[in-house]
């Protein structure tokens, strides 16, 4: 990897069923557009890059369900990456699947296409907990999706879990946490459960079929899920997110670092060349969108619904906010002082003395981290990291 090398997000808006929390860009009546829309992302991809070939060195699709895409399909999209990008031989390549929606065949099919990381959405081991987040797999199927992903190969995968979920326990909690382990997957993301607007859950929490979650009990499966994990071996990198050694996730890090990712496909979010931008949210617009002849060039498509130049102030936020997430990386305080021309300290005054006082956060080795004490805490400490957009 150079420099200069960048990350693709591919963003894939199908699945079969909208599960109670989901607020995703995806939609449930669209399947019969995989094909064109794949043809679209090779577009994109044309537009977006130019005569340029920028270095890439990891892909992510995510979804949506970007395992109903046919191997063929992913095989085309990554045809064309390798056409219009210099990809690195050894790329990470992440695919999102559903774990009832791939057999032995497909997974090694994806795998002879390039893909070689996979990541499956698991939430929980639980049957009501999963038919509360409406999910359509049970935890035989995520057994037999792992056993199968290893026979095809993949065995760097990452299974995601969701916590703090109404009706669930501490101890419900800790089933699926061993249950995942005894899978012994490279990676664990675990997500707390936010209830977005415009969901079932929401509709569900204001006509009282469900008690709002208790955030108290949430603090205590997230310290829980940090103590089984380290006893397990997994480095807590980031504040979400677990690896065993050597197993980070390459494409999040980018994000975590504030570098640059080009985001291609129905409302996909970029950042590159100082821009920040989202793609139109759409299908069929997309589609459409990509017919357009006048292309705005790196790192925009035609099919670009906004991009503003990213100003001084959102870059100094972004870069602390980003790279606080790295639990252990933190914030490399002379590199941002290279960057900005002035230091964290004199940028935000009392604010870093009032974090370090309220042990939030701490200084050891020149790098910015959040305390243990943060960890829990951060949108408190990003918050107060924010500066105003104007530069
Ligand atoms: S599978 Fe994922 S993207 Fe699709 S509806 Fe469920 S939560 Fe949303």
């Amino acid at each position: 990897m150079t420099a200069t090398s960048i990350s693709l997000y591919l963003h894939i808006p199908f699945c079969k069923h909208r599960c109670a929390y989901c607020d995703f860009n995806t939609y449930t009546s669209l399947l019969d557009l995989r094909e064109a829309y794949a043809e679209g992302l090779v577009t994109e991809l044309a537009q977006v890059a130019g005569e340029a070939r920028w270095p890439a060195h990891t892909i992510f699709f995510g979804g949506g369900t970007p395992s109903l895409m046919s191997p063929a399909s992913l095989g085309r999209i990554l045809d064309g990456v390798r056409a219009y990008f210099a990809l690195a031989a050894d790329a990470e390549v992440t695919m999102e699947a559903n774990p009832g929606t791939v057999d032995l065949d497909y997974l090694t099919a994806v795998h002879q296409a390039g893909i070689n990381r996979i990541s499956f959405g698991v939430q929980s081991v639980i049957p009501s907990e999963l038919a509360l987040l409406e999910r359509e797999h049970d935890f035989a199927t995520v057994v037999e999706a792992v056993q199968m992903a290893r026979q095809a190969g993949l065995d760097n995968f990452n299974l995601d879990l969701i916590y703090g979920m109404p009706g669930q326990t501490l101890p419900s909690w800790e089933q699926s946490l061993r249950a995942v382990l005894d899978l012994d997957p490279a990676h664990l993301s675990l997500y707390c459960l936010t209830i977005e607007p415009g969901t079932p859950m929401q509709r569900w929490l204001l006509n009282g079929r469900i008690q709002p979650p208790d955030p108290d009990l949430a603090a205590d499966q997230y310290e829980l899920a940090c103590a089984l994990l380290a006893e397990h071996g997994y480095d807590h990198y980031e504040i979400s997110n677990w690896a065993k050694p050597g197993k980070a996730c390459e494409h999040n890090l980018t994000y975590w670092r504030n570098g640059d990712y080009l985001g291609l496909g129905a409302g996909a979010h970029g950042h590159a060349a100082g821009v920040r931008y989202h793609i139109v949210k759409q299908p069929r617009v997309y589609l459409r969108r990509l017919q357009e002849s006048t292309v705005p060039g790196y790192p925009l498509s035609t099919a670009v619904a906004e991009s503003h130049a990213v100003s001084r102030n959102e870059a100094i936020s972004d870069t602390i906010m980003t790279q606080l997430r790295l639990l252990n990386e933190g914030l490399d305080l002379a590199a941002f002082e290279a960057k900005f021309g002035q230091s964290v300290a004199e940028i935000y005054d009392g604010t870093l003395d009032q974090m370090l006082a309220w042990e939030l956060v701490g200084v050891q080795d020149g790098r910015l981290r959040l305390t243990q004490k943060g960890w829990f805490l951060s949108n408190q400490v990003f918050y107060r990291f924010m500066l105003d957009e104007a530069s």
